[in-house]
């Protein structure tokens, strides 16, 4: 069955075309700046040339609208007609304590994913124009929600409980959620499928680092912690996010710079992580690799103290589950850095981990990159988010 995958944003909105069946790529591809001045959609066909078309797109529908026409066009298309495509699959962000697994969306779950808006303000009101551009469209397609929240469900109160008044999580739900799910999910069963043993029988702790970072503690294939919170803001070091901080620094920074708290979310959502540690110098790790190995400072700084919160929630982790059987390095950073990699496992002696430097600098493949004989493993797996909502999808459908 061919899957259409949609991951979308306020402005933007991603696809693939999976044929869940033998599991390839048919076409990828994205619209940018939907509603805004210069949209245009960018169409891969799988071993075909990418083509850009500049085209206005009022509305999200419109730009679905364009995604399908793509697909169905009669020289670059990949499929005869709409026919062809058995369901949707959206990518959700939100989907607190509703949703533990991907769901068949109907009227009920949309006015849960509604619920979950304040939680989200960013992505889920975004989602939900997807999925109701996609409806509009794909009258009688079924349509399912695979959410980002959803695999961090199983973690025990202990773990998701803040420590402020108990009547904040009975009123507002305010708990800590969990991001990155589905990439955690896939990440955790492939390395287990790699090391050939049941994920039910492994510990294993997921460092998905690229701009928006995250670590989960995954015990026998159940995620029991996770670094990101009530929002994706806390835990690590990111891009341009702060992580975690001292929440006192919000009511210092107000008064020092007469700042009105959305200015100080701003600041941490978006002028800290390593480019705030930086000075302002990238919030890209690759110009941050380049300038470190140039010798510059404000590069080092943010890269050393980027590793030090991994390495640091690498340790709780292990603490949280007696131990880890696998540590495993994906997305942008994860997967592409053998500085990072470095830098972290260098203080993973404990865990009886010495690198393979060979292993440790191939890319794009899964591969366990310690040493034979290495008490706990290290892998790099390339997550595959696209693969994993269409897996959830098909199943979802067929049942
Ligand atoms: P997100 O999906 O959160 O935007 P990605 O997973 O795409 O993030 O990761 C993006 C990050 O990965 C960027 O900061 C980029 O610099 C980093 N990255 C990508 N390739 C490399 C590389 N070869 N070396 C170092 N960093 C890389």
């Amino acid at each position: 069955m061919n899957i259409l995958v949609i991951n979308c944003g306020s402005s933007s909105l991603k696809f693939q075309l999976i044929d869940s069946e033998s599991e390839k790529l048919i076409a990828k591809g994205l619209c940018e700046r939907i509603a805004i001045e210069g949209s245009r959609l960018v169409y891969t066909p799988a071993g075909g040339e990418k083509q850009i078309t500049e085209a206005p797109m009022r509305d999200h529908k419109e730009a679905v609208s364009l995604v399908l026409k793509a697909l169905t066009d009669e020289k670059t298309g990949v499929v005869k007609s709409l026919d062809e495509i058995g369901a949707v699959g959206h990518r959700l962000v939100h989907g607190g304590e509703h949703f533990s697994k991907a769901t068949l969306i109907t009227e009920e779950v949309k006015k849960a994913i509604q619920d979950c808006c304040e939680l989200a303000p960013l992505h889920n009101p975004a989602n939900l124009i997807g999925i109701e551009a996609c409806e509009a469209l794909m009258p009688g397609t079924p349509m399912v929600g695979v959410f980002d929240t959803a695999f961090h469900q199983t973690m025990p109160e202990e773990a998701y409980m803040y420590a402020i008044p108990y009547r904040y999580y009975q009123d507002y739900k305010i708990r800590r959620y969990g991001f990155h799910g589905t990439s955690h999910a896939y990440v955790s069963k492939r390395a287990a499928a790699v090391l050939g043993q049941p994920v039910e029988s492994l510990k294993t702790i997921v460092c998905h680092l690229g701009n928006g970072a995250s670590v989960s503690a995954v015990k026998y294939g159940k995620c029991i912690d996770t670094s990101m919170g009530l929002t994706p803001l806390e835990g690590l070091v990111m891009g341009t996010r702060s992580g975690d901080i001292d929440p006192a620094i919000i009511e210092f920074i107000a008064h020092k710079e007469g700042k009105s708290i959305d200015e100080i979310m701003n600041i941490l959502n978006k002028e800290s992580g390593v480019y705030g540690l930086s000075n302002g110098f990238s919030s890209d790790f690759r110009d941050l690799e380049d300038a470190y190995l140039e010798g510059n400072e404000d590069a080092a700084r943010a890269l050393k103290a980027f590793s030090q919160r991994v390495i640091k929630y690498i340790g709780a982790y292990v603490a949280e589950m007696d131990g880890a059987d696998a540590i495993c390095f994906t997305a942008g950073l994860g997967e592409n850095s053998p500085i990072i990699r470095d830098m972290v496992c260098a203080s993973l002696s404990y865990l009886g981990i010495t690198l393979d430097e060979e292993a440790n600098h191939k890319r794009g493949e899964e591969i366990i990159i310690s040493r034979p004989g290495s008490g706990t493993k290290v892998l790099v797996i390339p997550t595959n988010e696209e693969l994993a909502i269409a897996r959830e999808t098909a199943e979802i459908v067929k049942s």
